[in-house]
């Protein structure tokens, strides 16, 4: 619960405040000097770009530095602040307005990515002109409710700044990177609410139950205190789980069970060591290209990958290779639009096409997995096919030998794939020759089985992981894994559901890898768990015939199972 906070504003909700003339020229000059330090941003980004990914992919930022100019651009700026008096920030929200009703009629694809361009340039320049995260008159004092069409990932990672209660997305479903983003912080956070920033203004009391999907604005007092004593014995719950996190995960009957974390940075191997995690299971190395002012060179990557290594519990980690494109992108690997970008060119594909500026992140890995031998895997995203997987042998061969070549280290490290896509599933017992280990994404895996886009709200009923179909083929890849004796790992959102989990330990899964947050809850239920329990649970789940019936049945066995994790317990 908390005083809701508006971000983007820009885009949704500009100010209305008119200038006193006396203010006009002023902020004309603090427009100018935004957009002089915006184009200084782009000229530092294009040379940096050049030279670690090259001078076509650089080309963009010349590109964006060119609409800053342009002199009918400036023109509107100037007719905005100086004769209709507004503000340099609600200046740029009328253009990015009036340019998008005007190209919402072409057909014309070249026009259409330029409005992405635009849109950038937008956003670059009016970071400058406010910071959205950072206090300002307008901004509630005590924890916030961060309310966005969507979150940035430059945004999450200043949030520790504030103190955040909950976020509100418009955009996104409960797999997207904004929702993974706040679960990794374990703060409770709802996405694909519709039309919310037209109901919402700064400083309403808004209530964000994380577990029901619920977003409460302006309570009235009965509910408002129904929810502060839920809150209460939420925190209470949670704190309790926090003790045991010295604690071993072993079931009731004594199956020991690896818990593992998924992180986005080295704060978040912070946040795994404290929360008892055993390892990490899923370092999701994009964050670190995101969040980048330009792009990390190779000694940038290979010191940060070395942070991460080092503060990582027992200094295990599993390092995935960039998985961009989908819902994650950077302006400087050559995207244009797509008509179906989840299918399209992302992740490994993107990566492969890339060979230079994938090289580097795998050089960079080998040389900090050196500095703690044997505990560090690599994985590669979205593998699709056999030759995919020998095609990514060949490149880490190779840049083994650049490394031997320019007298540097490389350690030793095991190649996994991540198996999200379901031709992998089906044909997964040839892909286990290729392979020393196993993570199933079970976030794309669903989104891919289920055919309905896990960032969009309105198929989101069918996106879910406890249906029928999609636990067919989960038992069948874990059955497959363990008797080939290959390590299995999965490391979705649902690793961190009770629901989910009593159902993959039913099949015999025994690594997890799941948001810090989670871990101690997982390993509370696990304590009252035995395997003859979640595999006569599974039996029975597996003959069920609709999502409905399974969701029944699973909360009532969480709660026999686990009376006190009850409030955690969500479908
Ligand atoms: C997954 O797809 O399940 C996964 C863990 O990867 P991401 O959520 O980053 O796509
Ligand atoms: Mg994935």
């Amino acid at each position: 619960m908390g005083r809701a906070y508006c971000i983007h504003e820009i885009f949704v909700n500009p100010e209305t405040r008119c200038l006193e003339q006396s203010e006009v020229l002023a902020e004309l000059e603090r427009y100018e000097q935004a957009r002089d330090q915006t184009a200084a941003d782009l000229r530092a980004l294009k040379t940096k770009v050049a030279s670690q990914v090259g001078q076509d992919e650089a080309a963009i930022f010349g590109v964006h530095e060119s609409i800053l100019y342009d002199s009918a651009f400036e023109a509107k700026v100037r007719h905005w602040i100086v004769d209709e008096r507004q503000t340099a920030q609600s200046a740029l929200h009328h253009i990015l307005n009036d340019y998008t009703s005007l190209f919402a009629r072409t057909k014309d694809d070249y026009l259409r990515d330029r409005l992405v361009d635009l849109r950038d340039v937008v956003i670059r320049l009016s970071g400058h002109l406010t910071d959205a995260l950072h206090p300002d008159a307008e901004t509630p004092d005590g924890p916030v409710i961060l309310v966005a069409d969507e979150l940035l990932p430059s945004q999450v990672a200043t949030l520790g700044q504030r103190q955040v209660a909950g976020i509100v997305t418009q955009a996104g479903g409960g797999t997207s990177h904004a929702a993974i983003l706040a679960r990794s912080r374990g703060i409770p956070a709802v996405s694909g609410v519709r039309g919310i920033l037209k109901q919402v203004t700064n400083g309403d009391l808004v209530v964000v139950d994380g577990r029901e999907g619920n977003v409460i604005v302006q309570p009235d007092s009965e509910t408002e205190s129904a929810y502060r004593k839920l809150q209460r014995e939420f925190f209470d719950l949670k704190d309790a789980l926090a003790e045991n996190r010295d604690r071993e995960a072993v079931s009731a009957d004594g199956q020991r069970v690896e818990l593992l974390a998924n992180i986005n940075s080295v704060v978040d191997a912070k946040a795994a060591a404290a929360m008892g995690a055993d390892g990490v299971g899923l370092f999701r190395t994009e964050y670190l290209f995101l969040t980048h002012p330009s792009v990390p060179d190779e000694d940038e990557q290979r010191q940060a990958y070395c942070d991460v290594i080092a503060a990582s519990p027992n200094h295990r980690i599993t390092i995935r290779t960039l998985d961009l494109g989908g819902d994650k992108t950077i302006p400087y690997l050559g995207h244009s639009r797509e008509a179906n970008p989840f299918m399209g060119w992302r992740s490994i594909r993107l990566s492969f096409e890339h060979p230079e500026f994938f090289g580097t992140q795998i050089r960079a890995v080998l040389q900090a997995a050196a500095t703690h031998s044997g505990g560090v895997r690599l994985m590669f995203p979205m593998i699709t096919t056999l030759e995919e997987m020998r095609r990514v042998h060949g490149m880490v061969r190779r840049a083994r030998t650049r490394l031997r070549e320019a007298g540097l280290p490389a350690g030793d490290v095991a190649i996994g794939l991540m198996l999200e896509v379901p031709a992998a599933a089906i044909s997964i017992d040839m892909l286990l020759e290729e392979v020393d280990f196993v993570s199933i994404g079970s976030n794309d895996l669903v989104q891919y089985l289920m055919a309905a886009d896990r960032d969009n709200p309105r198929v989101n009923h069918l996106c879910q992981p406890l249906s029928p179909p999609v636990l067919r083929v989960l038992d069948r890849v874990i059955r497959t894994c363990n008797d080939g004796h290959k390590p299995v790992t999965l490391c979705g959102e649902m690793a961190g559901s009770p629901r989910s989990f009593v159902l993959l330990f039913g099949m015999g899964l025994r690594s997890f890898s799941m948001s810090p947050a989670f871990i101690p809850t997982i390993k509370d239920l696990l304590s009252q768990l035995t395997v003859k329990r979640a595999q006569t649970i599974l039996r029975k789940v597996l003959e069920m015939k609709t999502m409905a019936k399974i969701d029944r049945y699973m909360a009532h066995q969480i709660a026999e199972i686990a009376p006190n994790l009850k409030i955690l317990d969500t479908a």
